[in-house]
């Protein structure tokens, strides 16, 4: 497409935040989709045991699917899980299984604990026929060594909020994990952008939520903000992200305009830097 300009490299964005319930899987799903619309090619790694990311993909991850608890515990190459969306071939999925709520627990006693990801995904991207324009990691709800090779394996972090009360509550013990990735783990790790979710603009609440986040996070927070819309909501249930299942809903408008921004505003640091 004509609006967005791809960089060339791949971007690891790992989408979290440990409340439950604000955003990560949506905004996870619909923001790949949005990005493989415009021409990206997108992997989504669903680190939820919940395997929302993947239902909503189409991905089939049943208990014996080969999915990322492999790639985690048993050093499957990424190559050997990954499955293509029936939405789009420029859209694939590393899926989650069931097996992955046990993993957190596994992955205690296993060498290199906190970079299995990281190194997977590595030798992943140096495969020429892998080439990629996004990684997006969906979270689980949890600050544990799921998210935390999440962590190890991004650049970029992407944290929907919630537009409701408590939406600040838990940020300054997230943002704490990332300063200690960044100062054990991973140096590169840094906060991309903040994204406001299920945003309801009849509620006033919703309206002072927004301006106290941004207040907070000035530079951070994208102009675009994600309505609450039945259609995305039921999306999932048809297997489906928003921008396939109604792409003409306000919510895939506003998830296709939260990713060309996403696209852009990297574009404009890399000017910035460069000047
Ligand atoms: P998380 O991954 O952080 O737990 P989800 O993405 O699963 O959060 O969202 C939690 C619930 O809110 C889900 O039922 C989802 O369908 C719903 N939801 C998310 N975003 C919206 C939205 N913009 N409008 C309406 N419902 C939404
Ligand atoms: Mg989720």
């Amino acid at each position: 497409s004509a609006e967005v300009q791809l960089s060339g490299t791949t971007r690891v964005i790992t989408v979290s935040n440990q409340k439950g319930g604000v955003g990560k899987t949506t905004t996870t799903v619909n923001v790949a989709a949005a990005l493989a619309s415009l021409g990206a090619r997108v992997l989504v790694i669903d680190l939820d045991p919940q395997g929302n990311a993947s239902t909503a993909l189409g991905v089939p991850h049943t208990a014996d699917t080969p999915s990322v608890y492999d790639v985690l515990i048993d050093e499957f190459p990424i190559a050997d899980v990954v499955q293509t969306s029936p939405e789009s071939p420029n859209l694939l999925c590393a899926p989650s299984t069931i097996h992955l709520a046990g993993a957190e627990i596994e992955l205690v006693s296993q060498v290199a604990r906190e970079h299995r990801l990281k190194t997977a995904l590595d030798e992943y991207l140096a495969i020429p026929d892998h080439r990629l324009d996004f990684v997006l990691i969906d979270c689980p709800p949890s600050l544990g060594l799921l998210t935390i090779n999440a962590f190890t394996a991004a650049d970029e972090l992407l944290i929907p909020i919630q537009c409701e009360y408590y939406a600040l509550e838990g940020l300054s013990q997230l943002l704490g994990t990332v300063r200690m990735i960044q100062k054990h783990l991973n140096p590169s790790l840094h906060l991309s952008s903040i994204l406001l979710t299920m945003y309801d603009g009849r509620t006033r609440l919703a309206q002072q939520v927004a301006e106290e986040v941004r207040e907070h996070f000035p530079d951070d927070v994208l102009h675009t903000v994600i309505p609450r819309s039945v259609r995305v909501s039921e999306a999932p249930s048809f297997g489906q992200t928003v921008i396939a299942y109604d792409g003409q809903s306000a919510g895939a408008v506003a998830y296709r305009e939260a990713a060309v921004e996403i696209v852009q505003r990297k574009s404009a640091t890399e000017t910035e830097q460069e000047s």
